[in-house]
């Protein structure tokens, strides 16, 4: 079996000024169960996640994985995770990651139907091996997200724009774009704007400049976008969020789904019609994405 390795936080209360959590942390057999069957995580989906790349045992973006797990449990009502106490953990989680890439989950549910508190963990396990995607490109279909662009500020209950463990929506949506023929989604708005992909977010490139849709737009923020307009902006490219027709997807000069592990994937295929790829480019930006980022 491949290695695995699981911590069990208790987590500390978001002002707690200890300097070190190590009583905090009980390090677990990740082969073994350890979840309650009361775990509203498990239950209904109740909870936040954060998937975090590692290259040679660094966690990439640490802080910006971090300020997302904030963000969401404040989206969620969720009790505000100690930010320290989980940088902690993860130092002690990618302290177990060998030389390679490998994936750190941060973990926080509402915790038990019984309980009072949250329950919290933090795994590392092996990346899955993205050199085709990165290399090759990936096939995608448009999907209708069933929603129209202004919805999220009309209904912020549904909890779009937070990282939810509730994700059997976005893997519906991977299994249609299989069904199709393709090997990812791009999902777009009832009324025909682009949004993201069901695990990444997507960047296009036309004329000189990257766009991204606007995350007010019920998206998720991607640090890995983030950190990728961080570094086209260091080489001079102009970049922008905007509010994205449907139809600049395939007019686009270019177009990549970017997602923490993954990192950053060239669109081959749009509905059926090729895209070009930008191999150098796309070579370029994953070398960036695999070095040390914080
Ligand atoms: N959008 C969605 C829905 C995602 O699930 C993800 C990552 O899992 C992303 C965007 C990309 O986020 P990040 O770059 O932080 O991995």
């Amino acid at each position: 079996m491949t290695w695995r390795f699981a911590l069990v936080l208790e987590p500390a209360a978001s002002d707690d000024p200890r300097l070190d959590f190590t009583e905090t942390f009980t390090v677990i057999d990740a082969s073994e169960p350890a979840l309650s069957v009361g775990e509203l995580s498990a239950q209904r989906g109740d909870g936040i996640f954060e998937s975090i790349g590692v290259v040679d045992g660094h966690p990439q973006e640490t802080t910006a994985h971090l300020e997302r797990l904030v963000q969401s449990a404040r989206i969620c009502d969720l009790t505000a995770p100690n930010v320290p106490q989980w940088r902690q953990a993860i130092v002690a989680a990618a302290a177990r990651c060998p030389a390679g890439e490998s994936v750190i989950k941060l973990i926080l549910s509402r915790g038990l139907d019984h309980g009072a508190y949250p329950t919290a963990w933090v795994t590392a396990a092996p990346a899955p091996d993205s050199t085709a995607a990165r290399e090759r490109g990936v096939r995608v279909v448009t999907l209708d997200r069933g929603y129209a662009i202004d919805t999220p500020a009309r209904a912020p209950w549904l909890l779009l724009g937070a990282k939810t463990l509730s994700y059997a929506v976005n893997m519906a949506a991977l299994r249609e774009a299989k069904r199709r023929g393709a090997d990812d989604a791009i999902f777009v708005s009832s009324d025909g704007f682009l949004l993201e992909g069901p695990t990444s977010s997507l960047i296009l490139r036309s004329g000189g400049r990257f766009v991204t849709p606007e995350p007010g737009a019920g998206i998720l923020h991607g640090t890995t976008q983030v950190s990728l307009f961080a570094e086209l902006a260091r080489r001079g490219f102009e970049t922008a969020y905007e509010t994205l027709p449907v139809t600049a997807l395939a007019k686009a000069d270019a177009a990549w789904l970017v997602s923490s592990l993954r990192l950053a994937a060239p669109v081959a295929e749009v509905d059926g019609a090729a895209l070009a790829i930008d191999a150098e480019l796309t070579a370029s930006v994953n070398e960036y994405l695999l070095s040390p980022r914080d």
